[in-house]
């Protein structure tokens, strides 16, 4: 689904990414995990059209999205749940989630993709005419789940969604994901929380300093020394 070859981006000048190879393969959840800076929220912003690729190739389906809009990729298919959940405080939880549907071709679904999207969050539901901001920061990492599930995606993609959330809230996002998964979306994420994330992922493949240096299914990368060292902390 999303095929990912020599990809190599940074700031200004400064290159961060040294030429990734990965792939999502439809109804798959893969995590992307390393260390703080191995570039991971780089390699996200990169294929969300946030900055621009210096070298490699994005494909996406067959369609090449290297050095896409972030609408055209929005378009295409692929949404990011943002870091920091950037919600509009000032507006209801509603308003919030019509804006998600700026995807073209969601705009003339938008009121049964709400319906479709407070199945899944029904908490969310119970909130709809609350200003966002007077949320709490798990109800607004929901609202902000939710929000990206409007804009139809069909591979969404998360940075730290469980970020300055309690344990608690944490099972709950991570039910979330699956529940995700379970609408037809595939997944690709990035959490600090690597045991659960590859408890629950199909793939994972370790970022540091912008290079992939190992990959495998969740389970392998669960029982690899080098990640139960560096990541597992045993
Ligand atoms: P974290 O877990 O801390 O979020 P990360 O793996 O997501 O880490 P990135 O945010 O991708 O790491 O950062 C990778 C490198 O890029 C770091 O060295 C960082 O300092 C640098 N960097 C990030 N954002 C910018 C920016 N806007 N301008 C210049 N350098 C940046």
């Amino acid at each position: 689904m999303l095929k990912v070859s020599n990809l190599c981006s940074g700031y200004g000048k400064t290159q961060i990414l040294n030429g990734l190879d990965f792939e999502v393969k439809q109804g798959e959840i893969v995590t992307l995990i390393g260390a703080n800076g191995a570039g991971k929220t780089t390699t996200l912003k990169t294929l969300c059209g946030v900055i621009p690729t210096m070298a490699g190739h994005v494909s996406f389906d067959g369609e090449d999205l290297t050095n896409k809009t972030p609408f055209a990729i929005v378009d295409a298919g692929i949404t990011m749940v943002p870091e920091g959940r950037q919600l509009f405080p000032n507006f209801t939880v509603k308003d919030n989630l019509i804006m998600g549907s700026y995807k073209r071709a969601a705009r003339p679904i938008v009121q049964r993709k709400m319906e479709e999207v407070l199945e899944i969050f029904p908490r969310v539901k119970e909130r709809l005419n609350q200003l966002a901001g007077s949320l709490s920061g798990g109800e607004q990492q929901m609202v902000a789940i939710a929000r990206g599930m409007m804009s139809d995606p069909r591979l969404l993609i998360f940075d730290e969604p469980s970020l300055g959330l309690s344990p608690i809230l944490v099972q709950q996002m991570f039910g979330v994901i699956r529940n995700v998964i379970e609408h037809g979306v595939t997944v690709l994420l990035v959490e600090q929380n690597v045991f659960q994330t590859l408890r629950l992922a199909d793939r994972g493949y370790v970022l540091e300093n912008g290079a992939i240096i190992l990959s495998g299914t969740g389970q392998e990368l669960l029982s690899d020394p080098h990640i139960r060292k560096a990541y597992l902390g045993h």
